[in-house]
């Protein structure tokens, strides 16, 4: 089946793959990466693939402001700051802030590149985000200009073109390195790359294993979430091939203290990580998830592993994310 959706070219593809040595050893398994943390500096991570089409939308229905949201430290609301710059467009970050935080990481960023940054309260976060980016939309409309609103990480319909994409880009890659793998692993925060994978690997018909580890919420919470997403995504396809609950393989138990929250275990993981392999992950997603598929390949709490091979692990970014929380590290 050919899918074919318009998009504008912001991330430097295709990423690297490269073989964890280390834990492919500690498992005796082969265990690989892929760099999608090396999609760009300003426009790095995951949200790059998502914001290639939901960017390319926008343009096409002459949007002049993109809209978005995130936490703080969103690495998805700094790589819609930077791709609306570069596009000429502005932005208008709704970002989730209880304290007043001086400008670092992510915010820093977002300061340097010319976003108008707002924030509003966890609560408000929670619970009316939605009315909060329409009514944003609905005074620029009174101003003249046109706002293009993206939800939280891009987890919509046309951002999860993005990883349906990038398994493609996966399934060419092995044929260079004469394997297939058998699963395929990605960080669960809004649930668009998950589902993008899982997409792809249900219309392609390519038999995988997609397994993904929430950093937030519960597995139940995102099973529906990613359902809805696959709806969203079908929204602008023929046919129907939506997800269900039996194409969803999510390992929950690595959420810890919450959303954003590190544990000194979970820090301490990212530590020796980094000692161990040369990669630094993210305290926010990409650590808790290694994490788990550590603890799930040392001491399963499913059996998803159990028969795994050849394994990838999708890292997403985020590194941005680490530096607010230097004073967290032990070694201070
Ligand atoms: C947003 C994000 C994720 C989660 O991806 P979703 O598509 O939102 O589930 C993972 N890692 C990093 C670094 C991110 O910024």
């Amino acid at each position: 089946m050919n899918i074919e959706m318009e998009k504008i070219s912001l991330a430097n593809l295709p990423t690297k793959i490269e073989r964890l040595d280390y834990t492919s050893n500690k498992f005796k398994r082969n265990i690989f990466i892929k760099r999608d943390d090396f999609t760009g500096i300003e426009l790095s991570g995951n949200k790059v693939r998502k914001l290639e089409y939901a960017l390319a939308e926008a343009l096409s229905q002459g949007a002049d402001t993109i809209i978005t949201c995130g936490g703080i430290q969103s690495n998805h609301a700094r790589a819609t700051a930077a791709a609306a710059t570069k596009l000429g467009l502005k932005s208008i970050l709704i970002l989730s802030s209880d304290e007043e935080l001086p400008p670092n990481g992510n915010y820093l960023l977002d300061m340097l590149l010319g976003a108008e940054v707002r924030f509003i309260s966890s609560e408000d976060y929670s619970h009316n985000l939605k009315a909060i980016l329409n009514e944003v939309a609905e005074n620029l409309k009174n101003e003249g200009r046109k706002g293009y609103i993206i939800p939280t990480g891009a987890s919509n319909g046309i951002g999860t073109f993005g990883y349906f994409n990038a398994l493609k880009e996966i399934v060419e890659q092995e044929k260079q390195l004469g394997l297939e793998f058998d699963t395929i692993c990605c960080t669960v925060g809004s649930g668009g790359t998950y589902a993008g994978l899982c997409l792809g690997n249900k219309i392609l018909n390519l038999n995988r294993q997609i397994i993904g580890f929430n950093i937030s919420s519960t597995k139940e919470y995102f099973i529906d979430e990613v359902i809805k997403i696959s709806k969203e995504f079908y929204s602008y396809l023929e046919g129907n091939n939506t997800l269900e609950e039996a194409d969803i393989k999510i390992i929950d138990g690595n959420v810890g203290l919450g959303y954003a929250l590190s544990t000194p275990e979970e820090l301490k993981f990212l530590n020796d990580f980094a000692k161990n392999e040369g990669i630094i992950l993210d305290p926010v997603y990409t650590a808790k998830a290694m994490k788990g598929l550590y603890s799930e390949l040392g001491n399963p709490k499913t059996n998803y592993l159990n028969n795994s091979k050849n394994i990838l692990f999708i890292h997403t970014g985020g590194l941005f994310g680490l530096f607010p929380k230097s004073l967290e590290f032990e070694f201070n």
